[in-house]
């Protein structure tokens, strides 16, 4: 299987390298036939004279079933290019990739403000109130007059219910518990669609716990009572404040792993973005990617039941909580004094055993 690998901007050549090793690794280990091609995206691709998004990179990540996309810096790009789409929105919307899967939690040996939380928030990728993201033409942004900026916000019964629709398959393999995260009171047209849909789709998994909470009270509930949520699912922007909310309780922005997927394509992005603060550095952790590619073996094993997959899957993760159960292989971020170098090699290692 061909990984292609999209370093990206800021901390993403960091992060590549390290997440890089560990699957290569892996895959003398379990024998998975991985080929690793790596293209320049964003920046690097801006100075060759190329978009941020090459179209023959986009054909690639198309044809290829393994993408491990770093993050981009789009507000950094010279003015020229400020204009074009990101690589990840191009990504995203020519594959539609209208499920961001970004679970959270707790770790052995992993400082966290929560004291144990395990839990998917499944995100809704594809429409809210993301300028780009809600009409065919044009931005669902703008400005009728200097003093008055208006702003649109996109929810439907297809997106929601194929949302709904991951996010119960999802909670049937964990604990079985959705809970719906909405602003339905406020909100009542689109998050009274967005919860009409969910609690229609919710029918067909009478065997999973479904509950309703307000946007504003699970901001304050994640942090009263991590433990008790399972999968979350919610429309684009909450579910973009929240899953944040959630990594910080987990440890940090720097485990927060994620895949976006569609029903059948999927790729790897950590769920954090390109850190400029403290790129090139050899300070950025990187679990999140690290997660990122352990979700996408696993998405691929599931379906296509390649028990090898699965098994070089959980031996990733296993592998990833053994090394962070030791302080000494901790990052900066997470209050150790560990280099993305050696944090990579410390992983590799723990892979190999
Ligand atoms: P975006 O708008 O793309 O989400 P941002 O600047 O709002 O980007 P991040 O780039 O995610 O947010 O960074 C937020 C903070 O978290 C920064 O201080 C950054 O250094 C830190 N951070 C993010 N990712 C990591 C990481 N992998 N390792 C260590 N620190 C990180």
């Amino acid at each position: 299987m061909k990984i292609l690998i999209l370093p990206g901007d800021g901390i993403g050549a960091e992060i590549t390298v390290a997440t890089r090793l560990a699957l290569e690794v892996l895959d003398r280990k379990f024998a998975l036939g991985l080929e690793f091609v790596e293209r320049d995206i964003g920046m690097a691709a801006i100075e060759k004279g190329l978009d941020p998004m090459p179209d023959a990179i986009m054909e690639e990540v198309r044809a290829t079933p393994f993408t491990m996309l770093g993050p981009v810096s789009t507000m950094e790009y010279p003015p020229e290019a400020q204009h074009l789409p990101s690589p990840s929105s191009l990504i995203r919307d020519n594959l539609d990739l209208f499920a961001n899967i970004r679970p959270s939690r707790t770790r052995p040996g992993v400082p966290s403000v929560a004291k144990q939380m395990d839990l998917v928030i499944v995100r809704e990728n594809t429409e809210g109130f993301y300028a780009v993201r809600t009409m065919f033409e044009g931005k669902g942004e703008f400005m009728p007059t200097p003093d008055l900026a208006m702003s649109m916000r996109k929810i439907t019964v297809q997106g929601s219910r194929r949302i709904a629709k991951v996010a119960f398959d999802l909670a049937r393999v964990r604990r079985k518990k959705v809970t719906v995260v909405h602003k339905g009171n406020v909100l009542r047209i689109t998050d009274g669609l967005f919860l009409r849909e969910v609690r229609s789709v919710a029918q067909d998994y009478p065997d999973v716990e479904t509950e309703e909470i307000i946007v504003d009270a699970m901001a304050a509930l994640l942090i009263r009572r991590p433990e008790s949520f399972d999968v979350v699912v919610t429309t684009n922007l909450f579910g973009d404040i929240l899953s944040d909310e959630a990594a910080e309780l987990s440890g940090g922005l720097g485990l927060g792993g994620s895949i976006n997927a569609s029903n059948d394509h999927a790729v790897a992005q950590a769920a954090h973005g390109s850190a400029p603060d403290i790129a090139n550095q050899n300070k950025a952790n990187p679990t999140a990617l690290v997660i990122s590619a352990q979700m996408l073996l696993k998405w691929h094993a599931n379906r296509s039941g390649n028990n090898q997959l699965a098994s070089a899957a959980a031996h990733l993760e296993t592998a990833l909580d053994d090394v962070l159960a030791d302080p000494a292989n901790h990052t900066v971020d997470i209050g150790g004094n560990a280099g993305t170098d050696e944090f990579g090699e410390a992983l590799a290692r723990a892979v190999d055993q």
